[in-house]
This record gives structure tokens, C-alpha cells and sequence, in this order.
């Protein structure tokens, strides 16, 4: 079982993501990483290993993004690696997302999109969620929001996802189905659980 972070406040993402994935470690995991927006560029920080490994990377203690998403992956299509670890882009390098489950009917999904042009950098099931996601934006007059609405409507199996773009480098999207996703908002100094969302779609 992997696990999936997500912060977006006026507070430094980096230290509260990794505080979040060395807590969700019990569950087990084979690699892990973290994602932030700052100066509307997106930067990942993977690798295959211990959630603690990411602290060796140069520069990931400058991150001063406000916003982000983090992964611990447990891999199901794909071997760990650095290319498999999540958070995965699309082609654009706009759309970033991360993935808790197994998408079903992945094969069918990346023929669909390598026919449109799409390249593939890793193994997973997860990197159609964050082209097809760019598909529908390319091809349909819709917002991110839509656009990940659509794409996951295409999605068979389980999923927690969270998605961030320099499109709207104010929000993280987050959808679920048949995986389970706690939202918190911190209110004078205390974590109130907001939503413990159902097979839904929250902004
Ligand atoms: N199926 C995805 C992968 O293999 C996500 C696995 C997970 O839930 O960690 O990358």
C-alpha cells in the first residue's frame, strides 16, 4: 500500500510532505517523492528507496513552494525506479500527479494517446492520468478542473489522485474512487478533518 500527500497554505510545502510520508511509511512502500509549484515551474524530487533518501538531494531543502503533492509508491505496473517513482508529468511538464491504486484499463488508455503523439517515460499505469488530463485540455474548451473531471470518468479501477499545474498553481485537484482520501484544514492552530471523501472529486 502506498500513500499520497498533498499542502497548499502559506507555509513551506517541502518539510510538512515529508513529515506527511515518513508518517504514512507503516503501510509500506518501495519509493517515494515529492512535487512543488514555486515561480510557476514544477519541481520533482524521486527515487526509488526511504522516504529519508530524498533529503540527499541537492537544492530539495530550498524548495519554497507553498503548494505540493508526495507519494510513496508501492509499484504495481513497473519496477522501482527513479522513472517509475511518482509524482509523473504530462508531455507539457504542466500537469503533475501522483496516484495511490491501479488503473485498469491503463494498455488501452496509452495506445489511445502514443496514437495521438503522447511519449511515455516510465512503465506505469499512473502516467496516462496527467496526459490524458493535457488531451482533453488540448482538445476540448475546458478548464483544468473539467479536464480532470473527464479523465477520470476514462479511469477503470482504483484511485486516490492528487494533481497540480502551473495552470493553476493555486489548487491541488484531488479525486478518488474506491481508495480512501482525508482532507484537513488547520483552524487556529488545530487539524479539523473536513471532508473524508467518498467515491468523489474535490477542489
Ligand atoms: N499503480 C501505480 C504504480 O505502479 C501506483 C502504485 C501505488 O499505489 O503505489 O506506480
Amino acid at each position: 500500500m502506498c500513500g499520497i500527500v498533498g499542502y497548499i497554505g502559506n507555509k513551506k510545502a517541502f518539510p510538512i510532505l515529508i513529515d506527511g510520508l515518513l508518517r504514512l511509511e507503516y503501510r509500506g512502500y518501495d519509493s517515494a517523492g515529492i512535487s512543488t509549484i514555486e515561480n510557476n515551474n514544477i519541481s520533482i524530487f524521486k527515487d526509488k528507496g526511504r522516504v529519508a533518501n530524498l533529503n540527499n538531494f541537492e537544492n530539495i531543502k530550498n524548495l519554497q513552494g507553498t503548494i505540493g503533492i508526495a507519494h510513496t509508491r508501492w509499484a504495481t505496473h513497473g519496477k522501482p525506479c527513479r522513472e517509475n517513482s511518482h509524482p509523473h508529468l504530462d508531455n507539457t511538464e504542466k500537469i503533475c500527479v501522483v496516484h495511490n491504486g491501479i488503473i485498469e484499463n491503463y494498455h488501452k488508455l496509452k495506445s489511445f494517446l502514443e496514437e495521438k503523439g503522447y511519449k511515455f517515460l516510465s512503465e506505469t499505469d499512473t502516467e496516462v492520468i496527467p496526459n490524458l488530463i493535457s488531451y482533453y485540455l488540448d482538445n476540448k474548451d475546458c478548464t483544468l478542473l473539467e479536464a480532470v473531471y473527464m479523465a477520470c470518468k476514462n479511469l477503470q479501477g482504483s484511485y486516490g489522485i492528487e494533481v497540480i499545474s502551473t495552470l493553476n498553481p493555486d489548487k491541488i485537484i484531488v479525486a478518488k474512487k474506491d481508495s480512501p482520501v482525508v482532507i484537513g484544514k488547520r483552524y487556529r492552530r488545530k487539524l479539523y478533518c473536513i471532508r473524508y471523501a467518498c467515491n468523489t472529486f474535490l477542489y
